[in-house]
């Protein structure tokens, strides 16, 4: 099938349209939501501009980028005395797709943002920065990139499709109006169904967007995709990308030229003009909704958006998020059958998922006041030596980093406390520092308690730095590694510990859940979670939930090798051995764990039953955010009674209610039904706008609304 070819570099500048054709247009610029500038700006324009390109225009004192949103109406009475003319147009840019404009319109309304935070925000920032004639050059050079022939193209040999892989695929080629949720173990070959499905697509002339949650999971599914397909232009698209790389790899996907985008949430925006499928992997994960700013959920746009362009959209997970899974529930069970359900159950050939053992605590220790717990329980620490002895890995769950979570002084209780948040600040000693995980305020340990100078100060608790050093003691045959956060902060270090890993040279590893997602360690038989039982306690509805999904996929990090298989396992410290999220563990019963906790939404009227938006505030006091959200509250409380259906809940400190010295609160507002909520929501920005204008002076630093938290 012959490729589209993107619009040829325009020979010469536009010619002048005579004044009879001065066109007025309105142009969308970045402003922010407070800003109450919430449309589009109108210009005027000499030439004729299509809606979705791009043009520089005046504002204020700077010119900006802006994207031409409407044609002109030319029926509308206008002054054009009174309007200001476009400076310029970034010429050779073919228009933003219609398409690309409902999505972020969409997503601007339903995120309650401003459509230019929206649009501008989802383009390449260096697209923003670029005049005309900078855009020239920077199109000139990519022409000349897209010259080179894609890399030569070698026929790789495919597996055979195990039955559900090949039951799932029959499916996908069937009618696509509902999307998909392809519920798989995992290694049951969830990453095949997407590339098999991605060939169809290509093989039709169009293009494919797959999305993953994490950056660091990118250059994975990037060499697979690219031993794949070779021959085919792939391009990534993620914030680790240079900013010349990230407008080069946009370009190349809205010219139509790249045939598949891999990327992390942002790249749900991406223009592609020959779209033809969407695969939204590991689609429970949280870093799928964007925490600041926009809060939006690439998930859900891309459910959305997959309807808005009419092509299919896969949604994969061994442990769906619970709306999807409500949703892939048929009505007859309680669910509202919207989406179709694929499951794959086994893992490929004869790789099963690790024995689960639930060791209970209080029969293993008996705890002793005031004296450390022994690093892991006796069995665990034998099980673990014999992996070592077998030359099999082990990987050691602990998901708080840092040495210790707070210090104490022996003599007077003083608690390392952050002077800026109501948080304590861990323990580092690696680099012995004292350091705030909320807002980074750093300092070296005192040499003496800073309230009675006793120089017995004690770590209380244990972070993985320490498990690290708690283990490397109790089991000398063994290589003890360590990935977290802070070992991974410099650049190409999280590549360099696996590779130590996959080669061997680490017998035990320790890591937060960051070791827990995607990567496929083929000598691990053995997974333990060492300290799970804080989220079955934890107030965020949401806990549990992600708690089994972290568990399921640590496990599934083990066994994934069919001749270690059969011995694998994954071991659950707990004190609660009989709570129902590990007898769901035990069996893998994702779907008894799904029903029951649906049972407990349902209740609790939370979602998937019901539709939230969280209204957050940060003052220079509580008092201050407080005030302003018993105002914002007040203000809008008739609308909500004229609507029906509103539930406002009171202002509440957040549970960490202090970070940076700035005081932060909260509110619920809840509602059955997501249109209601929707229309409501909408309703209040301009009245939250006004009352947050006169709670500046009292102290109200910021505001912002959340649609759909993924906390509350
Ligand atoms: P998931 O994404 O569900 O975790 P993967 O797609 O990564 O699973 O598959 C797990 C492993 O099994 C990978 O090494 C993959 O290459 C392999 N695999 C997938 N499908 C097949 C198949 N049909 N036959 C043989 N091996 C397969
Ligand atoms: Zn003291
Ligand atoms: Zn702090």
């Amino acid at each position: 099938m012959p490729r589209p070819r993107h619009p040829p570099l325009p020979a010469a500048p536009t010619a002048p349209a005579t004044s009879a054709q001065r066109q007025r247009v309105r142009v969308v610029v970045e402003a922010p939501q407070h800003s109450g500038l919430w449309g589009a700006l109108d210009y005027l324009s000499e030439v004729a501009l299509l809606p979705g390109e791009l043009v520089r225009v005046p504002l204020g004192r700077r010119v900006v980028t802006g994207v031409v949103w409407d044609a002109d109406d030319a029926q509308a009475d206008w002054d054009a005395a009174a309007l200001k003319d476009v400076a310029e147009v970034l010429s050779g840019l073919p228009p933003l797709p219609a398409a690309w404009r409902k999505l972020v319109a969409f997503a601007a309304s339903y995120y309650q943002r401003s459509l230019g935070e929206m649009a501008l925000m989802v383009l390449p920032p260096e697209l923003r920065q670029l005049d005309a004639l900078q855009w020239l050059r920077r199109r000139k050079r990519l022409d000349k990139a897209l010259a080179e022939p894609p890399p030569a193209a070698t026929a790789p040999v495919l597996p055979e499709l195990t039955e559900q892989q090949a039951a799932a695929l029959a499916r996908l080629a069937g009618p696509a109006e509902q999307p998909f949720l392809l519920w798989g173990s995992t290694g049951s070959g969830k990453t095949e169904v997407y590339l098999r499905q991605a060939q169809r697509t290509l093989e039709a002339g169009r293009q494919v967007l797959m999305m993953v949650p994490e950056i660091n999971l990118t250059p994975q599914l990037e060499a697979r995709v690219a031993e794949r397909f070779a021959g085919r232009r792939i391009v990534s698209l993620h914030s680790g990308l240079t900013p010349a790389q990230r407008l080069r790899h946009w370009l190349m996907a809205h010219l139509g030229e790249a045939d598949v985008v891999l990327g992390t949430r942002l790249s749900v925006f991406t223009p592609l003009p020959r779209l033809g499928l969407i695969v939204v992997d590991e689609e429970h994960d949280p870093s799928y909704k964007q925490q600041d700013g926009a809060r939006y959920s690439a998930r859900d746009l891309a459910v959305y958006r997959a309807r808005l362009e009419s092509v299919p959209v896969i949604l994969g997970s061994a442990t769906p998020s619970l709306e999807s899974w409500f949703n892939a529930l048929p009505v007859a069970e309680g669910g509202t059958g919207r989406y179709q359900r694929l499951a794959m159950p086994a893992r490929v050939g004869d790789g099963i998922m690790p024995t689960v053992r639930v060791l209970d605590m209080s029969r293993v220790l008996k705890p002793t006041m005031g004296q450390e717990p022994p690093p892991v329980a006796l069995d665990l620490l034998r099980a673990i030596e014999e992996r070592t002895a077998r030359g099999e890995q082990s990987l050691v769950l602990l998901n708080r980093r840092g040495y210790a979570p707070v210090l104490q002084c022996t003599d007077c209780g003083w608690k390392s406390g952050c002077p800026h948040c109501s948080a304590w600040r861990v323990f580092h000693k690696q680099d012995r520092t004292l350091r705030c995980h909320h807002c980074g305020f750093t300092e070296r340990v005192p040499r003496a308690c800073p309230e009675c100078g006793n120089t017995d100060i004690q770590p209380v608790g244990r972070g993985t730095e320490r498990l690290e050093e708690q283990l490397a003691a109790a089991l000398p045959q063994s290589r003890v590694g360590r990935i977290d956060a802070d070992v991974t902060r410099l650049k190409g270090a999280l590549e360099a510990q696996l590779a130590s890993v996959h080669a061997g040279e680490v017998d035990v590893l320790v890591g937060t859940q960051m070791v827990a997602k995607g990567h496929d360690f083929r000598r691990i038989t053995l997974v333990a979670a060492v300290n799970p039982d804080a989220a079955l306690f934890a107030s965020d509805f949401r806990a549990a939930e992600r708690q089994f999904a972290l568990l399921l996929q640590a496990a599934g990090r083990a066994g994934r090798d069919a001749d270690v298989a059969g011995r694998s396992e994954m071991w659950v410290q707990t004190w609660h051995p009989t709570h129902p999220l590990y007898q769901s563990l035990r069996d893998y019963d994702y779907a008894a764990f799904a029903a029951r906790q649906l049972e407990e939404r349902k209740m609790a009227g939370l979602p998937p039953y019901a539709s939230l938006a969280m209204l957050r505030a940060e003052g220079k006091t509580q008092e201050a955010a407080q005030t302003f959200l018993r105002e914002a509250i007040e203000a809008v409380q008739p609308l909500a009674d004229a609507l029906g259906g509103i539930t406002l809940y009171p202002a509440v400190p957040t549970p960490v209610q202090r970070v940076a010295n700035i005081e932060r609160a909260q509110l619920m507002i809840e509602s059955p039904k997501r249109a209601a909520l929707q229309r409501f929501m909408a309703e209040c920005q301009r009245v939250w706008l006004d009352v947050a204008q006169q709670n500046r002076r009292n102290g109200l630093v910021r505001w912002a609304v959340d649609v759909d938290p993924l906390s509350i």
